[in-house]
């Protein structure tokens, strides 16, 4: 079950009878596969057309390493880059930065909010390669994105918006695990 909701304030730990809150951001190019990546976490389904201009904040009940938690994942849509960042940056507290294998802009991009996040003091961030199922056409290499990613002190995941669940699950759980850290 999932639904849209408002942003709201930042998410906290609530007392022990609450469940938990995440705040999940997704940022990065547009055609990158945000949109796709939030969908398929969301309802297991690849949806192939997504409108390219929609932002929202959708809310989730997941259970993640035996501890129940509410998921809300904001899908941004910055067509100017790393810019107006104010309504993530205090709500979230993971940030998944994705591009696509197969554009080196996405890729430039990608790097523009690791710096912005940086300079902010972000943290945790994830570095997400999507469209793994484009690897015939990929022209970001693993090794490039490792490096920027051990440079910004962040993981670095690859998958495919359109194929196994479980992957981009992964993703997710580990972006809340790792928002649980702190
Ligand atoms: P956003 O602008 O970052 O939200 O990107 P979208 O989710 O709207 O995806 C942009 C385009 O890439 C759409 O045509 C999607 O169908 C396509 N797409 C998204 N994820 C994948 C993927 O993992 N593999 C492939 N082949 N296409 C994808
Ligand atoms: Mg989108």
């Amino acid at each position: 079950m999932f639904g849209k909701v408002k942003t709201g304030q930042p998410a906290a730990a609530g007392p022990d009878s609450s469940p938990a809150e995440c705040n999940v951001v997704l940022l990065g190019m547009m055609g990158s596969g945000k949109s796709a990546l939030t969908v398929k976490f969301l309802t297991k389904r690849f949806i192939s057309e997504y409108d390219p201009l929609l932002e929202d904040v959708y809310s989730s009940e997941q259970v993640v390493d035996q501890q129940p938690v509410t998921v809300r994942v904001m899908d941004t849509c910055d067509q100017e880059g790393p810019v107006n960042n104010e309504r993530y940056l205090t709500w979230g507290s993971v940030f998944l930065v994705v591009y696509s294998i197969d554009s080196m802009e996405s890729f430039k991009c990608c790097q523009l909010y690791l710096h912005m996040l940086s300079l902010h003091r972000k943290s945790p961030i994830i570095l997400l390669g999507n469209k793994l199922d484009m690897d015939l056409y990929r022209l970001v290499s693993r090794s490039e994105a490792e490096s920027v990613a051990s440079c910004y002190g962040c993981v670095f995941f690859e998958v495919s918006a359109c194929l196994d669940y479980l992957s981009v699950q992964h993703v997710f759980f580990e972006a809340i695990r790792r928002a649980r850290k702190g």
